[in-house]
C-alpha cells in the first residue's frame, strides 16, 4: 500500500488525543513514522490493545510481542478541569490546547469544554499557578474524526498567526535548550509529570 494512504489509514485508527506520549508531536506524525517503518506499533499510550491490534492488522507488524508493554503503559481516559477561583486568566493553557477545548480571555477566568477535552494533559505544565486538575473519565464516545478536524484547524491557525512566537514561549517555559524535536517532547513530558505531582501534593493526594 502507498505510504501516504497507509499513514492516513493508521491515523484514523489512532485516538487523536495529540498527547505526544508516543514521542511524536501528533498522532499523524506517529502514523507517518509507522507507515515509513521508522517506528513500531507499540507507542500509543491511550490507544491500548485495541489500537495495537488494528494497526497490526493494517501493517502486518505482529502485535503479540508488544502486548505486555502496551498494557503497562496504557493511559486511561481523562479530562481536565480548572480550579476557577485560582485561575489568573493568563491564557497560556489556551495556547497549549491542541483541540481548542478551553475558553477564556486575558485576565478572565478560564473554563474547559469537557466534551472537547482529549485528556492530553498538555495544558497542565504551562499553568503558572497549577490550577488545572486531571480526572478519569469515560471517553469511549469520543469522535476521533471530529477531534482530528479540530486539531488540524488549530494547527493551521497557529501556523498562520504566530508559530514562531509560540515555539519561543514553550521553549522558555519548559527550559528546553535544544532544537532537537525529541528532546523538546521529552522536556514537555517531564514538565507534565512534575506539574501533576505538584497538583496532587496541593490536593493532599
Ligand atoms: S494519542 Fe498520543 S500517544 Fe497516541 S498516537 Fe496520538 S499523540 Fe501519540
Ligand atoms: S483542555 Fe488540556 S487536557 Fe484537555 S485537550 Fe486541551 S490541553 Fe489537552
Ligand atoms: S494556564 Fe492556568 S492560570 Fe492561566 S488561564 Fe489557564 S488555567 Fe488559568
Amino acid at each position: 500500500m502507498n505510504q501516504v494512504i497507509l499513514s492516513k489509514k493508521i491515523n484514523c485508527i489512532l485516538p487523536q488525543t495529540q498527547c505526544q506520549l508516543c514521542d511524536y508531536p501528533s498522532c499523524l506524525d506517529y502514523a507517518k513514522a509507522i507507515a515509513k517503518n521508522e517506528a513500531n506499533i507499540s507507542k500509543c499510550h491511550p490507544g491500548g490493545i485495541d489500537t495495537l491490534k488494528k494497526i497490526s492488522e493494517l501493517t502486518g507488524q505482529p502485535w503479540h510481542e508488544y502486548e505486555q508493554k502496551v498494557k503497562t503503559q496504557y493511559k486511561t481516559p481523562s479530562a481536565v478541569t480548572i480550579d476557577e477561583e485560582t485561575c489568573i486568566g493568563c491564557t497560556k493553557c489556551i495556547t497549549a490546547c491542541p483541540v481548542d477545548a478551553i475558553i477564556g480571555s486575558s485576565k478572565q477566568m478560564h473554563s474547559i469544554i469537557t466534551t472537547e477535552c482529549t485528556g492530553c494533559d498538555l495544558c497542565i505544565p504551562v499553568c503558572p499557578v497549577d490550577c488545572i486538575i486531571t480526572k478519569p473519565t469515560d471517553k469511549s464516545k469520543h469522535n476521533t474524526s471530529y477531534l482530528q478536524d479540530r486539531f488540524i484547524a488549530k494547527t493551521e491557525r497557529i501556523k498562520a498567526n504566530n508559530l514562531n512566537k509560540i515555539q519561543k514561549h514553550n521553549k522558555k517555559k519548559l527550559g528546553a535548550t535544544t532544537q532537537n524535536k525529541q528532546e523538546i517532547i521529552k522536556a514537555r513530558q517531564d514538565a507534565i509529570l512534575a506539574a501533576l505531582s505538584r497538583v496532587k501534593e496541593k490536593q493532599g493526594l
